[in-house]
């Protein structure tokens, strides 16, 4: 006889590492597949954070800020400028990447006997925090244009009484964000009952959204289970440092210093993180360029007769296609790496610049109308099941 090797959980046998297809720049020239901005920080904000990690580097010997006090001062105060308002240090919490900061919540909150949920189509990796954590993870969906149902919102809500509820806004493959009535429409659903949920608001995309398009940062003050998780990978152009964060009540941040490993927050993470926010204007300052590429990109799509979700975030989904792996790969094909994700038959393309969206453009109609009349054009109004 001879024992399993590797022992694996049997529940994570045979899964594949979540990821998206990652090619060469040889490979594709024009990538616009994991929502990156396209800009790199300036040589000025480079400098600076090579030097604050130089600086960082000479007491490599100790452990860092177990608390990372002054990063979280830094956060709260930007964040008090971008939506919140009377955020606190004390209601900040930050890891590697929000994904390990939703993790952490879920470690926290979840747990065997009980629940995770979301509204699909979501965010591939929650049900993943969910596994990992050992919480149960149940989907409802969202309506046709991808919105929530408020009334079915509330009553699977009260029905399957979540610890956490977690809502990326915008959304995740989809860009829809989430109006601030069913922000408190989901936070008072999980107050209802005794044991208590929090809802978190994932705004990963949040700097991208439309003018007069809400943050859930202003709801904080009304509801004491909302956390609204931010990340710096997106419109900070600091994908690479892998550093996201939370705000939520103070006894929320409290609760994960019990599950968080031991000095979780690398010293050199840190030192990044508080130059990289000395410049935030500046790392930032491309955001309304991306919205702007990101606006006419709808345009763009809709006038060639494409269906396309309503973004407010840096990305679009566009479809539909009766074979969209075919348009994703004639879209490789000629350089350009998007991204088949979201509902059967959609597509998604992040925004890059100018001339990657020009490339974009000419590569997706070379593609389509090289197949018009087989079976990778658009379906005609066929209403395709939601995964
Ligand atoms: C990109 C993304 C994140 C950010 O992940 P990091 O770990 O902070 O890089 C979080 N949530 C959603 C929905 C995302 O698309």
């Amino acid at each position: 006889m001879s024992a399993a090797f590797p022992p694996l959980r049997e529940e994570l046998r045979g899964i594949e590492p979540y990821g998206a297809p990652q090619l060469s720049l040889e490979q594709a020239p024009v990538q616009l597949n994991v929502n990156e901005n396209p800009y790199g920080p300036s040589p000025e904000a480079a400098a600076d954070i090579a030097r604050a990690v130089g600086a960082a580097a000479v007491s490599l010997n100790r452990y860092p800020d177990r608390e990372f006090v002054e990063l979280r001062s830094a956060l709260a105060a930007y964040l008090n400028g971008s939506g919140g308002s009377g955020i606190t240090p004390e209601m900040v919490w930050a890891a590697n990447g929000s994904n390990e900061v939703m993790l952490q919540l879920l470690q926290a909150f979840g747990g065997p006997g009980r629940v995770a949920l979301s509204f699909a189509p979501t965010y591939s990796m929650y049900p993943e925090y969910a596994r990992d954590s050992l919480t149960e993870w149940y989907a409802g969906h969202r309506a046709e244009d991808f919105s929530l149902d408020l009334d079915a919102a509330r009553r699977l809500v009260e029905e399957r009484r979540p610890a956490v509820v977690l809502l990326p806004s915008p959304n995740n493959p989809t860009g829809t964000a989430l109006p601030h009535d069913a922000v408190t429409v989901l936070c008072e659903a999980a107050s209802s009952y005794e044991s208590g949920g929090l809802v978190v608001v994932d705004e990963a995309y949040g700097e991208f959204r439309r003018a007069g398009t809400p943050s859930a940062l202003e709801l904080l003050p009304r509801h004491r289970n909302l956390v609204v998780t931010r990340t710096m990978s997106k419109a900070f152009a600091l994908a690479g440092a892998r550093v996201g964060y939370l705000a939520a009540d103070p006894a929320v941040c409290d609760a994960i210093r019990v599950v968080r490993l031991p000095y979780h927050l690398s010293a050199v993470t840190q030192a990044t993180a508080l130059a990289a926010l000395r410049h935030a204007p500046e790392l930032l300052g491309r955001v309304d360029d991306l919205r702007a590429e990101r606006d006419a990109t709808v345009t763009w799509l809709r006038g060639q007769g494409f269906e396309v979700a309503d973004s407010d975030a840096n990305f679009v989904l566009f479809g539909r296609f009766a074979d969209r792996h075919a348009v994703w790969q004639g879209l490789v094909d000629r350089g350009v790496l998007i991204r088949e994700t979201g509902p059967e038959g959609w597509l998604r393309v992040s925004i890059g610049t100018a001339g990657e969206m020009t490339a974009f453009r000419h590569a997706l109609l070379d593609t389509v109308g090289q197949a018009a009349g087989q079976t990778v054009g658009q379906t005609t109004g066929k209403t395709e099941e939601r995964a």
